[in-house]
């Protein structure tokens, strides 16, 4: 098996690689590991490799793993799913919530998010291939969504984020991505409205092709997660 560290030398040449093949920078692509079932050891050993970027799912493990690493200067995000009685952890707890899916949601992280922090960063997230299974806002609501969010205290919103369904079909993919893209490209955000979060281990190329400039990254990092 290869070392961790021979991971992240990999994968930094697939991002390299898909940035060269679709012309575009590979400054404005951000790598997010995303950790969660993984060790506090394997966080440290990536960063010491300088990765900033970390994301869990479980709020617990999160918090837990926080507080193991409280010394070092890692942005925290948060991609799972978010139950309402939460929000006041992720508010006082992460730089970044990807996995914005209702309004409700968005109103409970600006009122908690503390004065004393700066504003939480959050991706309303698209269901973009209208799967029963994820949640998300319809492409149809985001407009007056975004219009909604936009204006809570405490919160920028940066961005959108998906999910994309687990279709072995490049071609599919692809136009999921791109439907993505529109839908970025058609809301009108403050310059600060700069994140479509999107692309994993088995479709970055293609999320890069598709404009990506987030990318969640588990498994071709970390090798496969341990089972809970
Ligand atoms: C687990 C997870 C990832 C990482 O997926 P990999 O296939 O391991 O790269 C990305 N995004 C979300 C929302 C996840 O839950």
């Amino acid at each position: 098996m290869l070392s961790l560290e021979d991971n992240f030398t990999k994968l930094q040449n697939r991002i390299k690689n898909a940035c060269n093949n679709a012309s575009i920078s590979s400054n404005s692509v951000q790598l997010i590991a995303v950790s969660k079932r993984h060790s506090v050891e394997k966080i440290k050993t990536l960063y010491s490799l300088g990765q900033r970027h970390f994301a869990e799912n479980y709020l617990q493990e999160a918090l837990e793993k926080q507080a193991a690493l409280s010394q070092l200067d890692i942005s925290w995000h948060f991609i799972g799913h978010i139950q309402r009685n939460k929000t006041r952890a992720l508010a006082e707890h992460f730089d970044w919530v990807h996995s914005v899916d209702r309004i409700q949601i968005a109103r409970r992280l600006s009122e908690q998010r503390p004065s004393s922090m700066p504003e939480l960063n959050i991706c309303l997230q698209v269901n973009i291939d209208s799967e029963p299974s994820k949640s998300g806002f319809a492409a149809e609501e985001l407009p007056e969504a975004f219009g909604k969010v936009n204006e809570l205290a405490g919160l920028s919103v940066r961005g959108l984020m998906a999910i994309p369904s687990a279709t072995a079909d490049a071609d599919q993919q692809l136009a999921s991505m791109q439907k993505m893209q529109a839908l970025f490209r058609a809301l009108d955000g403050p310059t600060s409205f700069d994140t479509l979060s999107m692309g994993m281990s088995r479709d970055l190329e293609i999320a890069v092709q598709a404009g990506a400039t987030m990318l969640r990254v588990g498994e071709a990092l970390f090798g496969p997660r341990p089972n809970p």
